[in-house]
């Protein structure tokens, strides 16, 4: 029996409890076949339509338009901060970079190995609890991209727009918000997630790349990371991360039963509204980022009394509210919303800190 807790980590989370359940009865005997999909050739018949039906379904729910490529890769979001300059420099040696944060920071740092970065606009000096304007950014006409973070997981900060800036192909990375509203696929040069918080399981990493982008890779690119090569093979290039895939794919059905990214927009901000809500009509909880940038993903908050926070984990813990602990970096509260993360386990969540805050404010 799954224990009935409700699941706030930030990743790898929680996933669609329904997913589990057709995981674990397809896990013996997929359609049939006798074999689990663990145990399946990756160019074997029935893996090659497992992983032909995700990427269809993955292009229907985010209207991926035919002109871009999807790749199934692995590394995670950190492998794709050294192979987005290996490969989209295309004989430039500069790129943009806003920074919003501190994934923003970790694909500044390893990018600069590779180019000589420039950081467009920086929100260090509010705490990162804003976003810079998009008028006050800095941009170098040489760059070969712009880079930046759309979720910041760590402190909850989020776009809900999308740059404008002309010819500049914009790289985002969408590991913590992807899929959870509909957005332009048509706008981006790149966009790039890894899947552990709301595609799947932890060790497959999604790509989404305009074709004319790819073919123009940094001398000394190990073959792994040469986007090419998976965009010629399917993804197929070595063995791919095959049950993770499979995960995968069974998520998009199920996005696609709730009624697709619209939908799960709605329950998100729905969701997300309540939670801040909460957090901003008491003087015991408070959330520092800016309201007009306030992620629906990841809600941090601290505690007006930092001695209780041990006391309100245990706590909620003791009534099934789990991983609530906020990133060390930052100390406090995090809970995550992900798509999987039902309605009721953010009311509960709500309940339980008025409770706390009657009995400890
Ligand atoms: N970018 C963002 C926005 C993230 O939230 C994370 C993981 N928390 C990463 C990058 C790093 O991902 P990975 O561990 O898959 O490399």
């Amino acid at each position: 029996m799954k224990q009935p807790v409700f699941n706030f980590s930030p990743g790898p989370a929680v996933l669609p409890h329904a997913v589990l359940e057709q995981a674990k009865a397809e896990l013996l005997d997929w359609h049939g076949s006798g074999m689990s999909v663990m145990e399946m050739s990756h160019r074997g018949r029935e893996f090659m339509s497992i992983a032909a039906q995700a990427e269809a379904d993955l292009r229907t729910l985010m209207q991926i338009p035919q002109n871009y490529k999807v790749l199934f890769l692995q590394g995670g979001a950190h492998s794709q901060f050294a192979m987005i300059p290996m490969n989209l420099a295309r004989g430039k040696s500069q790129a943009d970079y806003l920074d919003t944060g501190d994934w923003s920071l970790k694909a500044i740092e390893e990018g600069r190995r590779y180019l000589d970065l420039n950081v467009v606009a920086s929100s260090a000096a509010s705490h990162y609890t804003t976003i810079p304007p998009l008028a006050t950014w800095q941009l170098n006409p040489a760059a070969a991209y712009l880079h930046y973070t759309s979720n910041e997981t760590i402190r909850g900060v989020e776009f809900d727009w999308i740059p404008e800036l002309g010819d500049l192909p914009l790289v985002v990375d969408m590991s913590s918000d992807i899929l959870s509203r509909p957005i332009e696929v048509s706008r981006f040069g790149l966009i790039y997630a890894g899947a552990q918080k709301n595609i799947g399981p932890a060790g497959l990493t999604i790509v989404i790349v305009r074709e004319d982008l790819l073919g123009q890779v940094m001398e000394g690119t190990p073959s792994m990371f040469n986007y090419q090569l998976y965009a010629e093979t399917e993804s197929m290039y070595n063995t791919p991360p095959t049950y993770a895939w499979y995960l995968a794919g069974l998520v998009f059905q199920w996005l696609l039963q709730q009624g697709g990214l619209e939908a799960m927009a709605q329950i998100n901000q729905r969701k997300a509204s309540k939670l801040y809500a909460a957090i901003d009509q008491s003087d015991f909880y408070h959330n520092p980022v800016d309201p007009d940038c306030r992620s629906w993903m990841n809600l941090p908050f601290t505690l007006a009394n930092p001695k209780l926070e041990q006391r309100f984990l245990d706590e909620a813990a003791q009534v099934g509210l789990v991983t609530l602990k906020g990133h060390r970096l930052v100390g406090g509260m995090r809970a995550s919303l992900y798509n999987a993360m039902p309605e009721e386990g953010v009311d509960a969540l709500i309940a339980f800190m008025r409770d706390f805050e009657a009995k400890h404010g």
